[in-house]
């Protein structure tokens, strides 16, 4: 193999730039070519692309975002569209794709594989909602995001007397929310792997003030319930200072912590490994500490993240 292409996708995450780092150097140590494609897969279908050197991820390990840019394109789901994107592709003599995303990007990704081109996936998204992986890139850094709002909030609420909603990202996966809920210390969690009972809440608010909680830090993931509502609810049935704060872009940015740029090295340089080696359709992950990679395919359709039911139980104690 001698010319590969990389592309990050969806949302962004803090990681993303480092993962390119690795994949465009161990690439260049193995003599294969790397293009950058610019804007996920719009850039790739507008032939968006250009060939990065070792200068061109200088400075680029500690850089939150992606500097390859990121969009959202549904365009990407028509047959047509991503024939015309592989044609780019080929025009330049580029073999195989590296897309750095979330399960939508793995979609497309597999897509292209089953259309005969290579790819491979790697997880890079703040949600840590994909199978085959204990982290995605970015989750940590994202994490520890929220953990410090968390911890500025717990100041000004406990001062206050007051309650805390605080609404987090992860789409429909908790892991954000239940992580940030045990490393800030908070009284509630709601998770949409549970549900949300509001009923118990207010239970659980009530008894906390019995046994003389000053405040309470109610953490819940996003799309569960609307937040500034609930915390009128809560007002109203409490008497006491409810606010919600939804975090919201915050928790995207910012420079990737060391575990995620060495997450992110670890998977750019299994990429390139694979390919080297003459596969396609597989998607990386690191499991119990070690790098793995699984069927693309298999992991969309197949593989399940395990609800991380210890963490629950053991959040549920420490409240
Ligand atoms: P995150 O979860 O962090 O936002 P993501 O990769 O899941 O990341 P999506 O917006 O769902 O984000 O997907 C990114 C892009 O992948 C889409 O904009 C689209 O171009 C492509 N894509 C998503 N689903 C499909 C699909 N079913 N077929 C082909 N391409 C797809």
């Amino acid at each position: 193999i001698k010319k590969i292409g990389v592309l990050t996708s969806g949302g962004d995450a803090p990681g993303m730039n480092s993962a390119i780092r690795a994949v465009v150097r161990c690439a260049l140590a193995n003599d294969i070519e790397v293009y950058g494609i610019y804007d996920g897969y719009a850039g790739l279908h507008k032939g968006n692309l250009k060939q990065l050197t070792r200068h061109s991820v200088s400075d680029m390990i500690n850089r939150g975002g992606t500097f390859l840019g990121s969009a959202r394109f549904p365009e990407f789901k028509e047959e047509s569209v991503r024939q015309e994107a592989i044609k780019n592709l080929e025009k330049h003599g580029i073999e195989a794709l590296v897309v750095i995303g979330g399960d939508g990007s793995y979609m497309g990704a597999k897509k292209l594989s089953e259309m005969g081109y290579p790819c491979i996936g790697i997880p890079g998204t703040i949600d840590n909602d994909i199978a085959g992986t204990d982290y995605t890139i970015g989750f940590m850094t994202c994490l520890n995001t929220i953990v410090d709002a968390v911890d500025r909030l717990r100041d000004t609420s406990s001062s206050h007397n007051r309650i805390s909603i605080v609404e987090v990202m992860g789409r429909y996966c908790g892991d954000l929310t239940l992580w940030s809920a045990i490393a800030g210390g908070s009284e509630y969690v709601v998770l949409p792997e549970i549900g949300f009972d509001e009923a118990e809440l207010f239970e659980h608010i009530e008894t906390g003030e019995a046994s003389g909680k000053k405040h309470a830090i109610i953490m819940i993931t996003e799309h569960v319930t609307d937040v500034t509502e609930l915390a009128k609810r809560i007002e109203a049935k409490t008497g006491r200072e409810t606010r919600a704060t939804i975090l919201g872009h915050i928790q995207r940015g910012g420079s990737p912590m060391a575990f995620d740029r060495v997450l992110a090295s670890r998977m750019g340089a299994r990429a390139v490994e694979l390919l080297i080696d003459g596969k396609s359709a597989r998607c990386i992950g690191l499991q119990y500490g070690k790098m793995v990679d699984h069927d693309i395919i298999e992991c969309l359709e197949e593989m399940e993240r395990p609800f991380r039911e210890d963490l629950y139980n053991l959040s549920n104690v420490l409240f």
